[in-house]
């Protein structure tokens, strides 16, 4: 079964239409980067998808749970995706073993034991057991990121979105992010992913999503789409961030 399945999906924020007729499915094991000018709506569709916005038009299911139908709560939805951001949202007070144990103990309601247990297998996951009891600003930008992302898989998503996740780092740290995203692809992890990094979507996107002005443009293989713009538009904006 999909475990995203948008129909008809759209969203407007007052009188401004921002995403129209958003038709996708995504299948387990997928990796779908998501790109597209800056305004484009890929955030919303992000948000969306985790049920941070609800829709204004069209249907929205999550691992065949659709939203608004009997006996679907928009929380249980929303606990179905995983969001890593840009910025990375860590709780500055809480140590990188507390921000990732947090997820579980208030939503899976672990004990304090076994959270801990699950946060230390996380940040080893992620390369960071040494780092456990740092506090985020003692930590690089890339660790923080890191830690980010083992606390969006602390509750154990269908489905991981990551909105950018490496724009706001300096470049020599970004490789590090991308190598935990890649291994998660690896490892048959679903993920949408908006990134910029196109030698990224190349080597890890099973598939590719060009949005421009609140439509999906272009849906297909990475490669193909890459190596053989099906647009000029799709075309200038490769060229731009490429
Ligand atoms: P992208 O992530 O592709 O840059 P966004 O999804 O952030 O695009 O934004 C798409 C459009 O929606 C933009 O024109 C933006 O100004 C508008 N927008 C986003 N969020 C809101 C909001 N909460 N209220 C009003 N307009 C919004
Ligand atoms: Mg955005």
């Amino acid at each position: 079964m999909s475990l995203i399945k948008c129909r008809k999906l759209g969203k407007r924020f007052g009188d401004t239409l921002v995403l129209q007729d958003i038709d996708l499915t995504v299948e387990a094991g997928e990796v779908v980067v998501l790109v597209g000018p800056s305004g484009s709506g890929k955030s919303t569709l992000l948000r969306c998808l985790s049920v941070l916005e609800l829709p204004s038009t069209g249907e929205l299911a999550i691992d065949g749970r659709r939203l608004g139908a009997p006996g679907v709560r928009r929380r249980d939805l929303r606990r179905q995706t995983g969001m890593v951001f840009q910025q990375f949202n860590l709780f500055p007070h809480m140590t990188a073993r507390e921000n990732v144990m947090l997820g579980p103990r208030k939503v899976k309601g672990l004990s304090r034991r076994e959270a801990r247990a699950l946060a230390d297998r996380l940040l080893d996951r992620v390369g960071l057991a040494d780092r456990a009891d740092h506090y985020p600003a003692e930590l690089s930008g890339g660790q923080q990121q890191r830690v980010a992302i083992a606390r969006a898989l602390a509750v154990n998503p269908k489905v991981m979105l990551f909105d950018e996740p490496t724009s706001a780092l300096d470049p020599e740290l970004r490789g590090e992010v991308l190598k935990v995203m890649q291994d998660l692809a690896d490892e048959g992890t679903t993920m949408v992913i908006v990134t910029h990094e196109m030698r990224f979507a190349e080597e890890a996107a099973s598939r590719l999503l060009f949005m421009d002005e609140g439509r999906i443009v272009h849906d297909g293989p990475a490669r193909a789409l890459l190596r053989a713009p099906p647009s000029t538009r799709f075309q200038e904006f490769i060229g731009h961030v490429g």
